[in-house]
Order: structure tokens, then sequence, then C-alpha cells
């Protein structure tokens, strides 16, 4: 249930009216061509007159446009041969032989006169019999098909064009021989014009020509005589009566070849590869059907109907093949629904109907052929269209099956019945170049369709490629930044680690000292040296606090969990306060500490004010320990771009001092940890801590800090915050 569901889902067939629209469509073009072909190949012999009374047909009015086609009103004498004929024409007046009046040529040659055929000056009243006689170790028959034609007397020469026959044709006119064509097997003559439409240039005797057509045969041959209208056609026409098959063929020939390589180098892009291997062959028996028809290539008539009874029924099986190897991915998908079963049973009976004829040629005489093989084509074409009818019309290749189907049924039609018409190229090679030529704009058109699809797809994955590129580079870049990181890292680790040490262990090898002086001494020691003594261990104790709690306030800043108290404070406010608590500490000293702040702006910005009171603590710190005796340090603060945007502006605190300076090569390292500039000297107490906890906290707040310093004149420091009003 669930299966049926999803199936549902990704098949996206076509609907089944336009499929079947598309169908009828298909059929009513097919039927347009068919009757077109009618119309242009349909040129009768109507402007000729005939008289029974002296065999003559009247063609004064043929015009260098119009071809003569004499269907009705042969003349045909059996039993004449090439020997009689000089002496009949000269002397003997041949209408006092038996022959027959009024004969229409037909597909079965002399074995169907046609039903207007009179027989005239019979022995007996009895229809002759043919009498074989031996010609080079054969047994042969023999029979002429004449017609006496009136013409222009302007008209100096005609080209005769027999058409299909079988049998060897020797042609004569006026009781002349002008050539001869046709099966070359009954004789050892190599004829002097191969193939149907080679012709035979006739002259014009006076206003008449007299055509005589001596058909030699052998025994068994079938339907022997003439089996298509001959024509009598001025010179221009006859070149399009030679060139056009010819070009028909290879043109035929050529897109044979390339649908057959073109398709065998795209068959693994199919679904059913095999569906192409049944397509090759049909096509190619279709492409040899038209080859051995007696267009192209003379065979002798027995071996010619075989051998097309052959292809066609070939053909019909592989098409079928091919229509059903269509929908095999289809059928898998849906379980299996009249798989590859009917197709071996349309195999075999196509075998066992081809072993008949094979066994006994009598079976190929034209009816039977034609029966059997329209009860097999019409069975084969009903089997198609009614299972892609009933169990394909869902699946993505129905119509193309069905118009398969359905071409090749009009094309097997055509190369039944059709064939006896007089024409330049039989109409199922025009379905034919049609089909290929549809089928290969329709492979050309999907390839196209698809090449561009995975033109568009690759460049959209070149695209998504690049930018993954672009990302895991960057993820790169990012990770070698973060190795370099924590190399520095772990290098400034071992750093602290051996600062630490090295500043802890100062005071504390002082503190030893002193304490062992007081020990030794004893009661030695009178109370100033003792005091000189405590006062010492008391500051290097005190030094010692100082560096442990710097070292405490900056890993507590590192660690994860530690939290900022931000709120809304006054910078203006908490300058002020810092300046009364140091101007107090130096009111007995010759340090002076100016402040200058503005009256009316109270700099609020957001932070939190036990850290931001550090970093000020610090610096004015350091401004007056960097400082000789005779100081001045000023403490300002302002708004910058007070005018601008607010976002533009910043809250602008500046601690200036006049002091040591900074020496430029260390300014970029100042906020190290552990950093101490050289000239800062080994009197001036400090850890190198200091800053880099103004810088952590600075950093915290997302605001600024800069340094700018000339040595032996002083320093100054400016934050940049961000307002909040
Ligand atoms: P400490 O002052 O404890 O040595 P700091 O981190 O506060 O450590 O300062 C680092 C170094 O920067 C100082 O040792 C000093 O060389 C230099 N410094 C800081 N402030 C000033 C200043 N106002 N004038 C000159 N040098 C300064």
């Amino acid at each position: 249930m669930e299966k049926k569901k999803r199936n549902r889902t990704i098949k996206v067939g076509e609907s089944h009216l336009t499929q079947l629209l598309f169908s009828i469509l298909f059929i009513a073009i097919f039927l347009l061509i068919m009757y077109v072909y009618f119309i242009i190949n349909l040129r009768q012999d109507t402007n000729i007159l005939y008289n029974s009374e002296n065999y003559r047909f009247d063609a004064t009015t043929l015009s260098e446009d119009n071809d003569l086609f004499i269907k009705d009103n042969w003349t045909f004498f059996p039993n004449l041969r090439t020997n009689d004929i000089r002496s009949y024409m000269s002397s003997i007046d041949y209408r006092k032989r038996p022959h027959a009046k009024n004969v229409t040529i037909s597909e079965n040659g002399w074995d169907n006169l046609g039903p207007n055929a009179e027989w005239e000056n019979l022995v007996d009243g009895e229809v002759p019999e043919f009498r074989p006689f031996m010609n080079e170790g054969m047994r042969m028959v023999s029979g002429a098909y004449m017609a006496t034609i009136k013409v222009s007397r302007a008209t100096n020469t005609l080209y005769l064009d027999l058409g299909k026959l079988n049998g060897h044709a020797f042609i004569f006119c006026n009781g002349y021989p002008v050539g001869n064509t046709g099966d070359d097997t009954s004789f050892n003559i190599v004829p002097e014009y191969i193939g149907g439409y080679s012709s035979t240039a006739v002259q014009n005797r006076n206003d008449t020509i007299e055509l005589i057509i001596i058909i030699y045969a052998n025994e068994q041959t079938l339907h022997a005589g003439l089996n298509t209208t001959p024509a009598l056609f001025h010179e221009k026409s006859n070149a399009i009566l030679t060139t056009l098959p010819s070009a028909f063929l290879a043109a035929i020939a050529i897109m044979t070849v390339i649908a057959v390589i073109g398709g065998f180098l795209l068959r693994k892009t199919l679904s059913d590869p095999r569906s192409y291997t049944y397509f090759a062959l049909s096509i190619t028996s279709l492409f040899l059907y038209y080859v051995v028809n007696g267009n192209f290539l003379v065979l002798a008539s027995p071996y010619r109907a075989l051998m097309e009874f052959l292809f066609m029924t070939t053909s019909a099986i592989f098409g079928y093949c091919m229509i059903t190897f269509l929908f095999t991915s289809y059928r898998t998908e849906n379980g299996s629904k009249y798989g590859s079963l009917d197709c071996i049973i349309v195999s075999c009976a196509g075998i066992m109907i081809l072993a008949l004829a094979f066994l006994d040629s009598r079976l190929l005489s034209t009816s039977f052929k034609s029966t059997t093989l329209l009860i097999f084509v019409i069975t084969i074409t009903i089997m198609s269209v009614s299972k892609i009818l009933l169990f394909y019309m869902d699946a993505p290749n129905s119509t193309i099956g069905l118009c398969t189907a359905i071409s090749l049924f009009f094309t097997y039609f055509d190369m039944m019945f059709c064939n006896n018409l007089r024409s330049n190229c039989p109409l199922y090679a025009i379905f034919y170049l049609v089909a290929l030529v549809s089928i290969m704009i329709y492979f050309v058109q999907r390839y196209l369709v698809q090449y561009s699809e995975l033109k568009h797809s690759s460049e959209h994955l070149r695209l998504v490629v690049e930018e993954k590129t672009a990302h895991i580079s960057m993820i790169n870049r990012d990770l070698y930044n973060t190795n370099k990181k924590l190399l520095e890292n772990e290098e400034a680790r071992k750093n602290v680690m051996s600062n630490v040490s090295h500043d802890l262990r100062t005071p504390i090898t002082a503190i030893r000292g002193y304490s062992e002086l007081l020990l030794q001494s004893g009661s030695n020691l009178n109370e100033e040296q003792r005091s000189v003594y405590l006062q010492n261990i008391m500051k290097r104790s005190q030094q010692m606090e100082r560096i442990v709690s710097d070292i405490v306030e900056i890993s507590k800043m590192e660690s994860s969990g530690f939290e900022f108290e931000f709120m809304d404070i006054s910078m203006t406010e908490l300058l002020d306060e810092l300046y009364m608590l140091y101007s107090s500490d130096l009111r007995n000293g010759k340090k002076k500490l100016l402040l200058d702040l503005p009256d009316e702006d109270l700099l609020i910005t957001k932070a939190d004010p036990k850290r931001i009171s550090r970093v000020f603590e610090n610096l004015i710190s350091n401004a007056i320990n960097y400082t000789k005796e005779e100081a001045v340090i000023e403490i300002k603060a302002w708004r910058d771009n007070a005018d601008k945007p607010f976002e533009e502006q910043k809250i602008h605190i500046e601690i200036k001092d006049n002091g040591i300076g900074i020496p430029p090569a260390e300014l970029p390292h100042i906020f190290d940890r552990f950093y101490r500039a050289k000239n800062s000297g080994q009197n001036i107490k400090g850890t190198g801590l200091g800053l880099s906890i103004v810088k952590m906290i600075i950093d915290r707040h997302d605001a600024e800090i800069n340094v700018e310093s000339v040595l032996g004149e002083g320093t100054s420091f400016h934050v940049l915050m961000k307002p909040t009003y």
C-alpha cells in the first residue's frame, strides 16, 4: 500500500488525454503524408487514348513535363522469344498468334493479366500453357508485352523505365533491340542496365513507337513478368528517376549508420540498453528490406521474395521487443506486467513463419506472403498498442512507444501493399526516414537538455566547492591562529611562571635575610635597627601581596565563569573621586595633580565600576611612579565628536604626565604581562602586571586604550569608551 503511494509521487507521467491526442495527431500526420505522397505519385496515363482496333495508344499530347504510365491495354504474347521477334515483326502478322489484349500490369506479373484481359486467336479456345525452353542449361519460360504508341513527330527520343520486374527483360523498339535489364542470375549476361529505375532510350520512327518487352524467367520464378507500370518520359525526368532513389538510399544509409553508431555510444545512458539493441536490429532490417526491394539490388525473384519476407518479419519482431524494453524500469518498479514473455512468444511465431517460408518457397506467393505478414503485423501492433494503453500509460516513455508502434504499422502496411504503384521512392522509405530523423531529434534534444542540466549543476557544484574551500581555508587559518596563540600562551605561561617565581623569590629572599638577621643578632640590635629591619620585612611582604593579588585578579578575569557587572556610571564622577583620593596622597610632595572635566556632561557609559576604577587607579599611580620629583599629572575627560551623530561620539579620557617616558621600541610591549620598560629602574617598585590587567578590563568593556610617549618628556594614555547617551 505504502509502496504504491510512493511510486505515485515519484512518477510524473503525462496525462493520458495528452498522450492519446498526441498519438492521434501522429496518425493524422502519417495519413497526410500518405495522401500527399499518393497525389504526387499517382501520375496516371490519363492523357493517352487507346484504340483497340489497331492496338495503338495516342500520346501525341505527351509533353516534357508529363510522364507516360502505361498500366492498362498492353498486349501479351506467351512463349515469345528474342530470336522470334524480327521475323514476327517483319513478315508474319503477329496478331495471328495467340495473345491477350487489354492486359493490366499487376504485381503478380503474367500470373495475373488483369480483369479486362481478353484472349484472341486461341487454338481450340485453350489459353496457352507456358512452354519451357533450354537456355544455358536452365529451363526458362518467356512472354512478351507489346504496346504501339503514337507520339508527335517532334519527339525523337523517349526513355523507358520498367520499374520492378521478375525475370530478365529484353527491350525492342520498332523491331530493334535497345537494351535489357532485370535479374542477371538467370543468365550469364551482365545486364546493361541494373536496377529498376535505370532507363532505356527508345527512338521514334515517323510518329510511332512500337515497344516489345520480352521477359525470360526461370521456370520456378514467382510472378514472372512486369510487376510495376512501365513509364515513358522525356530526358528531363530521367535524371530525377535515377537520382532520387539513389539520394534516398544514401540519406537512409547515412541516417541508419548515424542512428546505429550514435545509439551504440549512448545506449548505456538508457534505462535498459536492450531497447537500443532491438532498435538497431529493427532499423537495420528495414534498411536491408529497402535495399533488396528491387530498387537497388537486383536479386532473382525467389530470393528477393524470401529476403523481403525475412527482413520485414525480423524488423517487426525487433520493433516489438524494442517497444517492450522501453518500459523495463517501469516494469521492475511496479512488478512484472507483460514483460519479456510476450516478446519470446512473438519471436517464436515470427521464426516459425520464416522457417515455413524457407522450407517451401511456394509459400512466398504474393497472397500468402501478404496475408501472413499482414496478420503478423496487425497482431503485433494491436498487442503493442493495447499493452501500452492498458499497462504503461503512466510510464515515462509511453508516448514514444505508442508513436513507434503506429509508425511501424504504417511502414509495414505500405511495404506490403503499395509497392506496385509506380513511384520513385516507396512511401515506407519516407516513413522510415521521418522516423529516423525524429528519433535522432528526440535523442539529440534529450541529450542537449541533459547536457545543459549537467553544465548548470556542475557550475553550481563548482560554486559550492569554491565556497566550501573558502570556508575550509578560513577554518584552517583560524586553526593556525589558535594554534599559534596556544603556543604563544604556552610560552607566556612559562614566562609568567618564571617571572612569578622570580618576582616572588626576590621579596621572600629579602624577608628571610632580615628575619635571620633579627634572630641571630637577638638583643645586639638597637631599637632603630630593629625597626628598619621590621619595616623592610613589612614592605617586602606588601610587595608580595600586591603580586599575588595581581595574579589572582588576572586569573580570575581569564576564567570562563567570571562576569563583569555592567551598569551606567558617570566617568566625570569617577575621575573626580580618584582625583580627590590621589591629590590628598600627594599633599605633602611636590608632584601636582590637575583635573579637567566637562562642566555639564556626566559622560555616562556602561561599565563595571570596580574594574573601570582599577584601570584609572593603575594609570594614575603609574603616572605618579614614573615621574621625577616635580611632576605635573593631568587627568582629562571630554566627549569626542560631540557635534556629530551619536554613533560617532566617544568618551575620551586622558592621563598625561611629564615623566621619564617609554622608549619607542618598548611601547608595543608595555601591555604584556610582567613587562617592565628598561628605563623603569630598580628603585621604582612594580610588578609589570598593572597594564596587562588594564588592557584586559578595557577589552571586556569593548573600549580602546592607546599610548603616546616621548622618552624623557612624558607619557599620555588615552582611553576611548562608548557613551550610553
Ligand atoms: P609596573 O608599573 O608595576 O611596572 P605596569 O604594567 O603598570 O607595571 O607598567 C609596565 C611598564 O610600563 C612599567 O614598568 C613602565 O616601564 C612602563 N610605564 C607604565 N606607565 C608609565 C608612565 N606613565 N611613564 C613611563 N613609563 C610607564
